[in-house]
């Protein structure tokens, strides 16, 4: 429960006589492209909380978590898997790949984890073996125009979704239902597969076969994920929501077509978890102290050759490679413009910057304070087709050429370091309370 001046900051700010003194919710999200770091902040503020959901998006993304355990990379799972006193949630906004989960339950459970708790919704839908398949037709059949997809057979799941094709893990749980609504989706995805991709078309049986035995191996981990998470609200349960990617991906919000299937936005956590949106507290967005991202799609602050090489190999834990993919991310220098729509769209009450130690090796350091776009100066992130013309408005600020890791107090950090923080929280018009100085959990300064 919260403390008392947190309970009259929510009497006085909630005119509601009824209301009760509300638990603390809180959603960490992305402010930029994905990878911003957000597994470590999730798993070091997991430790404080007793539920951690995952709302959106599937096995597509990964984050990184470093803890007594070692390192890992955990594609579905929710970031409270490595904590024994925390309820893991899998959203039904979630692309559900069965057989992903319990790979990736494995991979911990044989390196000495104890297996996570984890209530799946009944309502999530499951992604197929074809979805994928799909995925990689398309991704074929688009050749050099592609979108740089992970493969992971996203697209074609939330197409399904919303197209009603889709099967839930409720109806995956009685065979006649799971038959049937193959048997519907089969009709659709065979005339693509014969007339479009020229692919042999889908095996009703066999499918039927293999997913009702997936869904019976997870069945005791699935339950009412919204109604678990309503009581839970009243029980003055601490929750934290995780998404994935960012709010440049997201699908109205991003920089379309090169966005994700599912909204990595705090708005959309009470949709994709099932919970109250007047229960939120706190949206925590996260960030990096330069940008990174993977796959295609226009990115203004992009650098190339050995400047970019460089900051590639420091970046992260072991150089800025995908979680999931192992491809090289794309580097440039921090991107104010992004990062204040980024949080701004969040609704982000508070945010963190993570791979602060990364810079420590430049002597000057660049921030992209506005876009050129038409010879005008704009500081208004702009859609897409604007985006593609944009050029960077840089300042050039003094690095501060010091290890800085180990340090954990702002006031140890080099002036020349704060500056560069305190001009960012500036230009972002969000407070940045976490500064992250290495990835492991251990390794925050907190403002
Ligand atoms: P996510 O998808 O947002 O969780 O991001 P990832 O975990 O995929 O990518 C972030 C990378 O940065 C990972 O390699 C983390 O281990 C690493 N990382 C996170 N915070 C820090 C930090 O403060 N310093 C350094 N050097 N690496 C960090």
């Amino acid at each position: 429960m919260m403390g008392s001046s947190a309970e009259e900051k929510n009497a006085n700010n909630r005119n509601c006589t009824q209301r009760k003194v509300l638990p603390m919710i809180r959603a960490i999200v992305g402010a930029n492209w994905g990878d911003e770091g957000k597994g470590k902040i999730t798993d070091m503020l997991a430790e404080n909380s007793d539920i951690v959901i995952r709302f959106q998006g599937g096995a597509n993304a990964g984050h990184t978590i470093i803890n007594n355990y070692g390192k890992f990379a955990l594609h579905l799972l929710p970031s409270g898997a490595c904590h024994q006193h925390v309820l893991n949630v899998i959203g039904p906004g979630v692309a559900l790949d069965i057989e992903a989960l319990l790979a990736e339950i494995k991979t911990l459970t044989d390196r000495g984890v104890p297996a996570p708790h984890l209530l799946i919704s009944d309502r999530v839908q499951v992604l197929m073996e074809y979805h994928v398949a799909f995925d990689c037709y398309e991704e074929e059949r688009l050749g050099k125009a592609s979108f740089g997809s992970t493969k992971s057979g996203i697209a074609p799941f939330y197409g399904d979704k919303y197209m009603k094709i889709g099967v839930q893990l409720c109806q995956m749980l009685d065979k006649d239902i799971l038959r049937q609504r193959l048997t519907n989706a089969a009709k659709l995805k065979n005339a693509m597969l014969d007339n479009l991709y020229h692919k042999p078309e889908l095996d009703v049986d066999a499918l039927t076969e293999k997913y009702y035995a997936l869904a019976k191996q997870i069945e005791p981990m699935v339950g009412d994920v919204a109604q678990y998470l309503h009581k839970a609200v009243k029980e003055g349960k601490r929750i934290l929501l995780e998404g994935q990617l960012g709010t440049l991906r997201d699908p109205d919000h991003g920089i379309f077509p090169f966005t994700t299937s599912s909204s990595p936005l705090a708005g959309f956590g009470a949709v994709g978890a099932g919970l109250p949106l007047t229960a939120f507290e706190e949206v925590i967005a996260v960030t990096k102290a330069y940008s990174s991202c993977v796959g295609a799609g226009p990115f203004t602050t992009e650098l190339f050759g050995d400047e970019a090489e460089e900051l590639r190999k420091r970046g992260g834990d072991a150089g800025e490679y995908g979680a999931k993919t192992g491809r090289p991310r794309r580097v440039g220098w921090f991107d104010a413009v992004a990062t204040r729509y980024g949080c701004m769209v969040q609704g982000a009450t508070d945010c963190v910057m993570t791979n602060l130690d990364v810079l420590g090796y430049l002597d000057e350091i660049k921030v992209c304070v506005a876009y050129e776009i038409d010879g005008k100066q704009v500081r208004d992130f702009p859609v897409t087709p604007l985006l593609d013309k944009a050029k960077p408005v840089y300042v050039t600020l003094p690095g501060w050429k010091q290890d800085i890791r180990g340090l954990t107090k702002y006031e140890e950090l080099p002036e020349k370091c704060r500056q560069y923080v305190e001009f960012i929280e500036k230009e972002i018009e969000c407070p940045l309370t976490m500064l992250s100085n290495g990835p492991k959990r251990d390794e925050i300064i907190y403002r």
